[in-house]
């Protein structure tokens, strides 16, 4: 059973990048490339060379050192089929599609709603998901090219996987989530539990990602669009659930 090394660190004020790396063939992935001197120093860090990128999605923050780091390795570069705007793609993926890295099996998910390009890759031998900016740790991402009901879409999709899923997200968004997700939530002891490790976590600069799915699932207020208890807190019994997601989100929007 081929398995990978999967190596997180931080760049700019609240990214987090990855690495994949397989002991068997000596190949190293990057999810994004969002800063190549912050992927250069993780590399060094681990004594690995780059020989793949996997984009999830068009934004600057993930993509803005693709090119030096292409330039840099020669690696492959794989990335959302249905963007014109990221430049030096080998091979591009959509919804549904399957490829192999160093013999792991990577699952293509589309999770359009934060942009339209957004690509999530799923690892199920490893247990993984890596989520871009569509769900995050409490949260998920700004509608800045989707609408409200494309994004439910997209976390449903996500919420399918299994439960002891990793999930990993792009951004330490976690603690500001948390301060969102109880005025939504608020009688969940899931949640008012989740909350305190949070804050002791980052008082001591310790990363809140990755999380398991099963806890967003407990606690996460976006994913949770369809449970009686938020739609009392909001009014909305009889609203479908992707109204009461748009307006968690928009709520969220300004909070
Ligand atoms: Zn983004
Ligand atoms: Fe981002």
């Amino acid at each position: 059973m081929p398995s990978l090394d999967i190596f997180q660190y931080p760049y700019n004020s609240d990214n987090y990048g990855i690495l994949l790396h397989s002991r068997e063939t000596g190949e190293t992935a990057a999810i994004d490339a969002g800063d190549a001197n912050a992927l250069q120093a993780a590399l060094k860090d681990n004594g690995w060379s780059l020989s793949h990128i996997f984009i999830t999605h068009h934004h600057a923050d993930h993509t803005a050192g693709l090119e030096t780091a292409k330039k840099n390795s020669n690696c492959k570069v794989t990335g959302p089929g249905l963007s014109s705007q990221i430049p030096g793609l080998d091979k591009t993926v959509v919804h549904g599609d399957t490829f192999q890295f160093a013999g792991v099996e990577i699952q293509v998910i589309h999770t359009p709603g934060h942009t339209r390009d957004m690509m999530n890759f799923y690892l199920p031998s490893e247990n993984a998901v890596f989520t871009g900016d569509t769900l995050f740790a409490l949260g998920c991402g700004r509608l800045f090219e989707g609408d409200a009901e494309m994004m439910w879409n997209s976390l449903e999709l996500l919420k399918k996987l299994p439960p002891e899923t990793t999930v990993y997200c792009s951004h330490e968004y976690t603690e500001a989530n948390a301060s969102f997700a109880i005025t939504i939530d608020p009688e969940n002891e899931d949640l008012i539990s989740r909350i305190e490790s949070i804050r002791e976590k980052r008082a001591n600069n310790q990363p809140t990602v990755p999380s398991k799915l099963s806890e967003e699932l407990r606690t996460n207020p976006f994913l949770r669009a369809d449970a009686p208890e938020i739609r009392a807190q909001l009014n909305m019994q009889h609203a479908s659930d992707v109204e009461v997601f748009a307006e968690i989100r928009a709520r969220k929007d300004n909070f």
